[in-house]
């Protein structure tokens, strides 16, 4: 069994404690916390055993009566493999600590890329993580991308991709973000960080993006254009997306017109948390003309990531190939609709 740390329990951190919890090639030794909040109840709620992240603050779990189970330091001593899931940039404040009991670590991609060995995506890229002891999962929107643009570059070619992305301002419970009434170009200036990003998965792609923030919680949207070394047709473009695993292909038939009406369509799926783990992109929207495809996909802000997470612990310490480690996580996480 793959003995699994998270440090940080938040919107990332708990969905993939649930999705470490799910696999039966790996144990959750317990989550650390800063603070006794409605997340802290949560786990205790799930029998997840709580360890404090900061010595400082250990005392307010002592008086909200929740149980710790020690420090951080010994979530990552008796760990094979952290997963950090704090705040952008705690991630790197946090590093000495993995260094220091030798433990395998993987960030999220707020953190810089040059904090880690290798960036990652299970589709992508998956054989570099392995043996790494840093590892950056990348960003939902470059996950997104990187799930959509693997299968076209080995395919077709890829001579350039040019993604605009229409990105939520904040997460549900992310009350204090913005715009509330507002269309933002952000940034104005280009290129925007996503495509940089994609970079560092595919180093010698061609792609340029442009960001914008809307009012609107529920998922990101990207408008793509992809233009082609080789020229398929839209219905073989299907036929090759269709076949991954981690991207869905909305139906037309579903009238699905948007990402509130995906989200329905998820819980009524009886999806956690009304989670979308894989790309939704319209199969309508795909078109071919001349060299360009084009299309749209809605991104899962708060979930594409985390079954990306769990392929990186595999990585990391050897443990299984890409079509072994991806095919695991999917059965015991129930991915595909
Ligand atoms: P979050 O604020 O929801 O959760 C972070 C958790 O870490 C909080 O519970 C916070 O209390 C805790 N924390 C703060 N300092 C800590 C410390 N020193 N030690 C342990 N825990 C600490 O944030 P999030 O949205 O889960 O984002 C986490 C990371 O994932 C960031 O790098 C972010 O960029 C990335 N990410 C977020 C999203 C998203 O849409 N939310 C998507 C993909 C990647």
């Amino acid at each position: 069994m793959i003995r699994v740390g998270i440090n940080g329990y938040g919107t990332i951190g708990k969905r993939v404690a649930d999705a470490v919890a799910a696999q039966d090639d790996m144990e959750l030794v317990g989550v650390a916390k800063t603070r006794p909040n409605f997340e802290a109840e949560t786990a205790v709620s799930k029998g997840y055993p709580l360890y404090a992240a900061v010595e400082d603050r250990r005392h307010l779990f002592d008086e909200a009566d929740i149980d710790v189970a020690g420090g951080v330091e010994d979530l990552v001593e008796a760990s094979d493999v952290v997963v950090d899931a704090c705040p952008s940039g705690i991630g790197a404040e946090n590093k000495p600590i993995y260094e220091e009991y030798d433990t395998p670590a993987l960030y999220q991609g707020g953190e810089d890329a040059d904090l880690v060995d290798t960036s990652f995506n299970a589709r992508s890229n998956y054989a570099q993580a392995e043996g790494a002891d840093h590892v950056r999962v990348v960003s939902c929107n470059t996950t997104g991308l990187s799930r959509l643009l693997a299968p076209l570059q080995e395919e077709y070619g890829v001579q350039k991709a040019r993604v605009t992305l229409v990105r939520r301002g904040g997460d549900p419970g992310q009350t204090g973000r913005g715009p509330i009434n507002d269309i933002l170009p952000n940034p104005v200036t280009l290129p925007s960080h996503h495509g940089p990003d994609v970079n560092t998965i595919f180093p010698d792609l061609n792609i340029d993006t442009l960001g914008m923030k809307v009012p609107a919680t529920l998922m990101h949207t990207h408008s793509v254009n992809v233009q082609l070394e080789e020229v398929p047709t839209a219905d073989e473009v299907r036929d090759l997306l269709g076949a991954e695993s981690r991207l869905f292909l909305v139906p037309e038939k579903y009238a699905i017109d948007g990402a509130g009406k995906l989200k329905e369509f998820a819980m009524d799926h009886g999806r956690p948390r009304a989670d979308i783990w894989e790309n939704c992109i319209w199969d309508e929207s795909i078109t071919v003309e001349d060299d360009d495809l084009y299309l749209f996909q809605a991104i899962h802000q708060e979930s594409d990531v985390v079954p990306e997470n769990v392929d990186a612990i595999r990585a990391v310490l050897g443990e299984a190939d890409r079509e072994e480690s991806m095919a695991r996580t999917d059965e015991a996480m129930g991915l595909g609709f």
